[in-house]
């Protein structure tokens, strides 16, 4: 068995222009779970390249997403994409009450796509599924009873 080196992020990563480099430093150390906007990963870069232009860190951003670097989630009901590093997939929760953003540990099963795929006559290369609730700290509060009053059963 010859072993093959899968290398698609690492590989063309260390060829990135310095920029781009600072920008996946940003969502690399913010890491797993962080969700940042375009906005809040310039604000971070400007911290470690002053010069940094919002236009740079956003083209920079399309070049990782197509490289594998990074994730891009697009948020129904959210104006702005957020970023996060490559990991294994998995789904996202949006808290419709608070606006939080988290990971669940989901994906949907390969023969599904793949049945998907045939029924269709497509070839699904990219899979992001969002779901929209109320997130567990919302959840914990039932509705009406936020200003403290006990309501007479
Ligand atoms: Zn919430
Ligand atoms: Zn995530």
């Amino acid at each position: 068995m010859s072993s093959t080196d899968f290398g698609p992020a690492t590989g063309a990563a260390r060829a990135l222009p310095p920029n781009y480099r600072t920008v996946l430093d940003v969502v690399e150390t913010a890491g797993p779970g962080s969700h940042l906007t375009a906005q809040e990963i310039w604000v971070r870069a400007r911290a470690l390249q002053p010069r940094i232009g919002f236009a740079t860190v956003h083209r920079g951003l399309i070049r990782l997403h197509e490289l594998g670097s990074v994730m891009k989630i697009d948020v129904p009901g959210e104006a702005s994409a957020v970023y996060e590093p490559a990991a294994h997939p998995h789904a996202h929760f949006r808290c419709s009450a608070c606006g939080a953003i988290g990971d669940l540990d989901y994906v949907v099963p390969r023969a599904a796509l793949r049945r998907l795929g045939e029924r269709h006559g497509i070839a699904i290369e990219r899979e992001a599924v969002t779901f929209t609730g109320r997130c567990a700290a919302c959840n914990a509060v039932p509705p009406g009873t936020s200003d403290g009053r006990s309501t007479p059963a």
